[in-house]
């Protein structure tokens, strides 16, 4: 890619977290992006630095219906789907069209294109994981009919069917499987530990624990992210691909962090009852397939990330048009 300086990409999801943040780094690179979503979860405020550039085009639709697009495109990339918990399970049905009738109809775009294909999976892929940390062969531990069943077992058949486009019709597919990402641009309200936590600390409130607090993540900045998509786009390669810092913390420990980066004074509040069945216990990549494959490694240290997007939050809620926790 390094050298086609000139590439048409949609990128469905784009008015998201991440989405928004590949379009601002392919736009940065020269290219033209059509960003498609019908803003479930999205907010067209996150491409509002690109209304005026010529080589951007936002399309609202809704990508679980049929997909027109005009004129030739080199790159699809599948971001499109409620990620947060809360938001999946305010949204299940839709979770579940969007990972397969929409991944369907975006490889089938990309395959009347002649595009490369690229599918934003997960590491709920992974479910309550058995083997830690998890590596790509690892097959996972999903319930299908729990809870998160909607949006682990969405992302598993687009896995699926990505893999069944790639050997039917030769298809040029990539995998991304992300694990827990946070940064700028994040919903204040989208439920997940990051935001929540920095809004409660910003607040002076105590930082609400789900659970004992013993469970963990890996937490990885978007920046670390998107590096890691864009050298993989780069490569043949069509297996999974996971993408995640290796820095596994309690949420308890995590959550002190945060109070220390923000002076909180409001403490920790565990509510017991609230981890919601499902909750992975554990939750680190083995990225040893992105240290080889695409010399790619996590380079933005927790402190760093959080402090840049504490900022981002501090900024969003002294700014008028938001008002408390709430906006989409
Ligand atoms: P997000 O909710 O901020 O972004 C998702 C975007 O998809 C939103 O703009 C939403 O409006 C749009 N969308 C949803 N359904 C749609 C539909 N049917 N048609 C058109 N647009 C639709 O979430 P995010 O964190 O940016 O996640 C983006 C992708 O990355 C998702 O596919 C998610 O599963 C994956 N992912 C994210 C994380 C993470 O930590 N953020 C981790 C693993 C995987
Ligand atoms: N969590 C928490 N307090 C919150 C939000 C989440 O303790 O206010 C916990 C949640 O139970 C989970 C972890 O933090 O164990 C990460 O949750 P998140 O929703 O960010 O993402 P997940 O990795 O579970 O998809």
């Amino acid at each position: 890619m390094a050298d086609s300086t000139h590439l048409r990409i949609l990128i469905t999801g784009g008015a998201g977290f991440i989405g928004s943040h590949l379009c601002d780094r392919f736009l940065a690179e020269g290219h033209r992006v059509i960003a498609m979503d019908n803003f479930i979860t999205g907010k067209q405020e996150n491409l509002q630095q690109h209304h005026r550039n010529g080589r951007f085009q936002l399309i609202e639709h809704d990508v679980s219906q049929f997909i027109r697009c005009e004129g030739h495109l080199d790159l699809v990339l599948h971001f499109a789907s409620p990620a947060s918990p809360i938001d999946y399970l305010r949204h299940p049905i839709q979770t579940l069209k969007v990972g397969s009738l929409g991944t369907h109809n975006a490889l089938g775009l990309a395959l009347a294109k002649k595009a490369r294909f690229m599918l934003a999976s997960t590491s709920e892929v992974y479910g309550e994981p058995e083997q830690h940390p998890q590596t790509e062969q690892y097959a996972g531990n999903v319930d299908p009919i729990g809870l998160r069943g909607v949006y682990d077992e969405a992302k598993r058949f687009a896995e699926a069917l990505t893999m069944a486009y790639h050997r039917v019709h030769g298809l040029d597919t990539r995998i991304v499987r992300i694990f827990n990402t946070y940064g700028p641009r994040m919903r204040l309200d989208d439920g997940r530990v990051v935001p929540n936590f920095i809004g409660q600390a910003l607040r002076a409130e105590a930082l609400t624990i789900y659970g004992d607090g013993s469970q963990t993540r890996s937490f990885q900045y978007i920046d670390d992210l998107i590096e890691g998509i864009i050298r993989l786009l780069a490569v043949d390669f069509v297996e999974p691909v996971n993408i995640g810092s290796t820095q596994e913390i309690c949420i308890t420990d995590f959550a002190e962090i945060v109070n220390q980066l923000t002076d909180n004074p409001g403490g920790l509040h565990y509510e017991r009852d609230r981890r919601a069945p499902g909750d992975p216990q554990q939750r680190r990549p083995d990225v040893s397939r992105a240290k080889e494959l695409l010399q790619w490694s996590p380079t933005v240290g927790l402190h760093e990330g959080l402090m840049e997007t504490i900022a981002h939050f501090e900024q969003k809620m002294n700014s008028s048009s938001y008002a408390g926790a709430t906006e989409r």
